[in-house]
């Protein structure tokens, strides 16, 4: 089969690999489309630490069941279905807490990272996400849409930790995918001024045809009295860190109103120190908030609100491409020019 395999930083190739065959518990899923994700365009540029090449790259998809292993009796051979990359062992001590996303042993079967991925003719599904993550799409769901499932899992965490209330202000620093589904999510549950930052004018005005209120681009701005001037002086309610950068952490905070929270859904890597001025988590009472991956939980009420329909999250599909034009993909979502691409094969 056709398999797009990263080798290291800068070197992914398309080849004829062998086609995997599912062991016990596993499923073989058949690819009709695979997406494109910023994690996958970091990994070609920088590495990735969970990833030990040679590996095939991809973890958002969608499909058809190819082939079933034994002892599979939820999935038959022809079903359409969407699978998530990773799930919990269920045994260790953060599952038996419930903290399935901080599970010990996630990273030993992550579809595109520790096990062969996606970006390939079939992807064979590990034991333990058959068991907790895949589902059997409706009639009128698109394959495309359906595998946004995975990012929109980890949106829909980081939405349920934050809490968003009737009319707040939210700020959201990122306009990629992510951030456009936090806006999504946010519009969804009748939030107020919706205001999206971004260096892209590409991403903003993107941004702004999906529904955000007010435009910021801090090459061009200040973004704290810009914020403040449109919340009558107090700063945002919300505030969501889509970026990963540690400056955009410090920025995050400054533009909280005092008692407002904020969202760190974006991860520097390990070891990355902010600066952060106390009097706002103690005497403005800011309050600060993670958020990683996600849970089954999450991953079935992401799942619910892809079948409602209701939110435009195929807008966010902005172009097509065959496998074999990969490394031009990735050039145009460097520079900004796509928010994400359904890959075929
Ligand atoms: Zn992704
Ligand atoms: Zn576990």
């Amino acid at each position: 089969m056709k398999a797009a395999v990263f080798y290291k930083p800068g070197d992914l190739r398309v080849e004829e690999v062998e086609k995997p065959t599912p062991r016990s518990g596993e499923i073989l899923i058949k690819n009709v489309v695979a997406l494109t994700c910023g994690t996958d365009l970091k990994m070609f540029l920088r590495g990735h630490p969970y990833v030990k090449p040679p590996i095939i790259m991809g973890h958002e998809f969608s499909g058809v069941i190819e082939e079933v292993g034994g002892d599979v009796s939820t999935f038959q051979v022809g079903d359409r279905v969407v699978s998530v990359n990773s799930a919990p062992c269920g045994t260790c001590v953060y599952c038996k807490l419930g903290r399935f996303n901080l599970c010990e042993r996630l990273d030993e079967f992550i579809i595109g990272f520790s096990v062969d991925g996606a970006y390939a003719e079939y992807v064979r599904v590990p034991s333990r996400i058959v068991k907790y993550n895949v589902y059997r799409l409706p009639d009128n769901l698109e394959h495309e849409v359906a595998a946004l499932l995975e990012p929109f899992s980890c949106v829909v965490r980081g939405h349920r930790a934050i809490h968003i209330d009737v009319g707040d202000t939210v700020t959201i620093l990122g306009a990629g995918p992510i951030g456009l589904m936090h806006m999504m999510l946010a519009r969804n549950s009748n939030a107020g001024k919706i205001i999206v930052i971004d260096v892209s004018w590409d991403r903003l005005r993107f941004a702004e045809k999906l529904g955000a209120d007010v435009v910021i681009n801090p090459n061009e701005e200040d973004v704290s009295s810009r914020v403040k001037g449109e919340t009558g002086g107090l700063g945002a309610d919300i505030v969501i860190e889509a970026v990963g950068n540690p400056d955009v952490w410090e920025t995050a905070i400054k533009l909280s109103r005092k008692g407002g929270k904020v969202l760190f859904f974006g991860g520097p890597p390990r070891g990355t120190a902010v600066s952060i001025d106390t009097y706002r988590i103690h005497y403005e009472e800011v309050m600060v908030q993670g958020s990683f991956h996600f849970t089954p939980e999450d991953v079935l009420r992401a799942f619910k609100i892809i079948c409602s329909g209701r939110l435009p999250l195929k807008d966010l599909i902005t172009g097509k491409a065959k496998i074999e034009d990969i490394l031009s993909v990735f050039e145009r979502l460097k520079e900004g020019k796509e928010i994400k691409v359904a890959l075929t094969f």
